[in-house]
C-alpha cells in the first residue's frame, strides 16, 4: 500500500492487525467473524482512496476509531427490524403501528406461557386432553353472556370460519349497505365468496328494511348476516333493520343471524365518555346468534378473533377442519386471558388497560404535555420552525366510531419557510423524526406537522433522543 502527498507516512492498518486487536474483540465476540470481517473490509477500501490522497488524519485509521466505525454500522446492520415507535399519529387503535398495547398483566402471561410448559390443550382435573379454547371459555361467557365460545387468528377468520360452518352452498343474505371493506383487502363480498356463501345482497347502500330480507328468504338461504359499518358512515336519510328485529324474522325462519362487530366492545364505553358502540352482551341479548369480534381493537388485547354465542352453532365452527388452520397459539390465549380477566373489575380498568387509559385521557392533561414540551422542540428545531401546543382531533382506529373525534392535544410544527419550500420541509422534517432512534410518527395536516400527545407515555425516553435530530434549517 503507497502512501502518498500530504501524509506519506499514513498507511491503513492490516486487516489481519485489526482483527487481533482488542478494540475489535467485543466486535467479534458479539456478530461473529465473518461479519466483522466483511465489515472492516468495507470501510478499508472506502478508505483506501482517500488515504493515498493525503486526505485522512492518523487518528482517523487508529484500531480504536475504525473498531467504532465498524461496530457502529455493525449495529446498524443488525438492528431488530421489529422497531418500537412512538405513535403520534392521533390515531389510537393504528392497524398498521399494531392497535392494542398490552398490560403488563397480559406481558408476564405471555412471559410465562413462552418460558414454560403449559396446559394448552390438558386438563389438569382430569389428566385427559383438553382444549385450548377452555382457557378462556368460562370468562368470556362470564364477561358476554355467550353459551359457548371460539378463538381464532383474527376477526376476518373467525368470520371467514362463521359463514363457512354455517353457511357453505347456501346463501347468506346481508343489506347492500353492509358490503363494507376494511383496510387490508377484508371486503365481505370476497370473504363470503371464500367461505362458499352465495352473496344474496338486499335493499340499498342508504336504506335496508325488514321487508328487503324478508323477501329475499327463501329454500336456499343460509344465515342472515350484518356487519357492523366500521371504518365508515351513511348520514341522512337512512334506514337500518334493528339486530332484535332482524333476530326474530331469521328466526322465524330458522335461520341464524351472525352479527360481526368488528370492534365489539365488552363494556359500554359511555360510561368513560367515548362514544357509544354496541357491546358484544347487547347483540347476542338482541338475538344475534352468532357474535365476532376483534381481539386488539377495543377489547385491548392481543390479535384474536372471538366467535362467541349458541352453543350448537359453536360446536358446528369447532368442528370445522379450518379452525385448526386458523387456531390462535399460546401467546395469544395467555394474553387474552390476562386481559379479560382486567374486565372483571371495570372500575379499575381504565387505569390498567393501557388502550383505555390513551383513549380516556383528558384534553387538558395531554396540552398540558404539549406545553412543556413545546420549548425542547422549538430549541431543538431552531428559526425555521414554529413550535406551538394546540388542541387537535384524535380518534380511536380501528374502524371504532369513524366519524366521532377524541378531543386531544398536540404539538404543532410550522416551517417558516416560503408557500413554495413548506411541502418539502415538512416531509424533510418528517423523515428526520423517523429517522430518530425510536422514530417518531406524526401526521402532516394543513401545511403543518402535528404530534398528537395523547399517546406519549414515556416522555423522558422521547426527549432523551432529541438530541439526535437534525433538520436542515431552510429559512428564507
Ligand atoms: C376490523 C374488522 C374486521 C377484521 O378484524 P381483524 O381482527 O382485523 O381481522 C372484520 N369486520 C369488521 C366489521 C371490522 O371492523
Amino acid at each position: 500500500m503507497s502512501a502518498s502527498g500530504t501524509s506519506p507516512n499514513l498507511r491503513l492498518p492490516s486487516i489481519d492487525s485489526l482483527l487481533r486487536h482488542p478494540a475489535c474483540q467485543p466486535l467479534t465476540e458479539r456478530y461473529g467473524r465473518d461479519a466483522l470481517l466483511a465489515t472492516l473490509r468495507q470501510l478499508l477500501d472506502e478508505l483506501r482512496e482517500a488515504v493515498q490522497q493525503g486526505l485522512v488524519q492518523a487518528i482517523e485509521v487508529s484500531p480504536e476509531v475504525l473498531a467504532g466505525r465498524v461496530g457502529e454500522r455493525l449495529q446498524v446492520q443488525h438492528r431488530s427490524h421489529v422497531r418500537r415507535v412512538f405513535n403520534l399519529t392521533g390515531t389510537v387503535l393504528h392497524t398498521n403501528l399494531g392497535r392494542a398495547l398490552l398490560p403488563d398483566e397480559a406481558i408476564d402471561a405471555v412471559q410465562l406461557a413462552a418460558r414454560y410448559p403449559l396446559n394448552l390443550e390438558f386438563d389438569l382435573h382430569s389428566g385427559k386432553r383438553g382444549d385450548r379454547d377452555d382457557l378462556i371459555e368460562g370468562l368470556i361467557r362470564e364477561l358476554t353472556g355467550a353459551e359457548a365460545v371460539t378463538v381464532v387468528n383474527n376477526n376476518a377468520a373467525a368470520v371467514l370460519l362463521t359463514l363457512n360452518s354455517l353457511g357453505a352452498r347456501k346463501e347468506g343474505i346481508i343489506s347492500r349497505g353492509e358490503l363494507i371493506e376494511i383496510g387490508g383487502a377484508f371486503r365481505i363480498p370476497d370473504i363470503m365468496a371464500r367461505a362458499g356463501v352465495k352473496l344474496h345482497e338486499v335493499g340499498t347502500t342508504n336504506r335496508t328494511h325488514a321487508k328487503d330480507y324478508e323477501a329475499a328468504i327463501g329454500p336456499r338461504s343460509g344465515l342472515i348476516m350484518r356487519v357492523h359499518a366500521s371504518n365508515y358512515s351513511i348520514q341522512g336519510f337512512t334506514t337500518s333493520v334493528p339486530t332484535a328485529e332482524l333476530a326474530h324474522l331469521a328466526h322465524q325462519h330458522g335461520l341464524p343471524l351472525l352479527e360481526d362487530l368488528g370492534s365489539g366492545s365488552l363494556l359500554d364505553l359511555t360510561r368513560w365518555g367515548l362514544p357509544a358502540e354496541p357491546t358484544v352482551r347487547q347483540a347476542l341479548l338482541d338475538g344475534a346468534d352468532i357474535v365476532t369480534f376483534s381481539g386488539d381493537k377495543l377489547l385491548g388485547g392481543p390479535q384474536a378473533g372471538l366467535i362467541v354465542g349458541r352453543k350448537d352453532l359453536i360446536g358446528k365452527i369447532k368442528k370445522n377442519p379450518l379452525k385448526r388452520a386458523l387456531r390462535v397459539d399460546k401467546l395469544t390465549l395467555a394474553a387474552l386471558e390476562a386481559v379479560l380477566g382486567l374486565y372483571r373489575n371495570p372500575d379499575r380498568l381504565a387505569e390498567r388497560l393501557p388502550s383505555l387509559r390513551l383513549l380516556t385521557r383528558s384534553r387538558a392533561d395531554i396540552l398540558a404535555q404539549a406545553e412543556r414540551l413545546q420549548p425542547s422542540l422549538a430549541f431543538r428545531l431552531g428559526d425555521g420552525w414554529s413550535v406551538s401546543a394546540l388542541p387537535a382531533l384524535g380518534m380511536i382506529g380501528s374502524g371504532s366510531q369513524p366519524v366521532a373525534r377524541l378531543p386531544s392535544a398536540a404539538l404543532c410544527l410550522r416551517p417558516n419557510t416560503s408557500k413554495r419550500l413548506r411541502g418539502r420541509s415538512l416531509l424533510d422534517l418528517e423523515a428526520a423524526l423517523r429517522g430518530l432512534p425510536i422514530p417518531v410518527l406524526g401526521r402532516i395536516d394543513d401545511d403543518a406537522l402535528w404530534l398528537d400527545l395523547r399517546q406519549l407515555d414515556d416522555e423522558s425516553a422521547w426527549l432523551a433522543q432529541l438530541e439526535h435530530l437534525r433538520v436542515e434549517g431552510r429559512a428564507g
